[in-house]
């Protein structure tokens, strides 16, 4: 399905409603938590012990939900980022911990320069990549497609694995839809508040045992349109 800018505001939303909430409710958890660990000092039981280790699961779910949309991730300044050069260094990264999963890297038009949080964007397409190998049972192959289409990057991010059924393709991007039971359900919420924030549009095509293909498309600015980019970024230098 194609996530447009609609879905994907309404999505960016739903995670910055979470992160308040999350907020809110990891402050007192973190405090029962330190009153739990002196009472167990004090008089050590069994149920103490559980008590504070469900207390520490719980907290760091928030944690993670936080991560995702912490505040100084949305002051990161805007700057030209060529995303061939990107996801290269991205790969080499990726590829010093995937086995029997081979790379097929397709990048076109290597020289084109988007505006970007560069930070972001990283996390963005590595939690992509993360996912791919993740869906990959065995042997498989992701491929990496990077080019320019008019005023526009696509990259792809396509691979081998499992696929997702197609009633689930809605839910992708929501803040903890795993299918994983070590899944925290974060990282498409990232993906798709980054694509947001940089203008641009996502479309996934997936279907269950057929493997799965992620379309990224962000705007490309040109030259004389970095005004507004430079007055982000005074503004950002002015308030630290
Ligand atoms: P997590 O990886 O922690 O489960 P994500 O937000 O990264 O959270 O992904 C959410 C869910 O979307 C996954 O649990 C999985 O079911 C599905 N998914 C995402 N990417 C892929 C993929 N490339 N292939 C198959 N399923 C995927
Ligand atoms: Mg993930």
């Amino acid at each position: 399905g194609i996530h447009d800018n609609h879905t994907l505001s309404r999505l960016a939303s739903i995670g910055q409603v979470s992160a308040g909430i999350a907020h809110e409710v990891r402050n007192p958890l973190t405090a029962v938590k330190g009153f739990l660990q002196l009472m167990q000092q004090e008089t050590p039981h069994v149920y103490l012990d559980i008590a504070c280790s469900e207390l520490e699961r719980a907290i760091s779910t928030l944690q993670n939900l936080l991560n995702v949309s912490k505040p100084d991730l949305d002051e990161e300044a805007y700057v030209p980022i060529n995303m061939c050069v990107e996801l290269e260094s991205i790969l080499q990264l990726f590829q010093d911990q995937i086995y029997r999963v081979e790379i097929d890297k397709q990048l076109r038009n290597t020289d084109t320069v988007i505006y970007g949080r560069r930070n972001q964007l990283k996390k963005a397409f590595f939690n992509l990549l993360k996912n791919a190998h993740e869906a990959i049972v065995g042997e498989g192959r992701i491929t990496v497609h990077h080019a320019r289409i008019g005023e526009r990057v696509v990259i792809r991010i396509g691979d081998t694995g499992v696929g997702i059924p197609a009633e689930k393709l809605e839910l992708l991007g929501t803040p903890f839809f795993t299918t994983k039971d070590e899944g925290t359900g974060m990282g498409l919420t990232q993906v798709f508040s980054t694509v947001y924030q940089h203008g641009g549009k996502i479309e996934v095509k997936s279907a269950h045992g057929a493997g799965t293909e992620f379309e990224i498309q962000l705007p490309v600015r040109n030259q004389h349109d970095t005004g507004v980019v430079e007055l982000n970024l005074q503004m950002i230098e002015g308030q630290s």
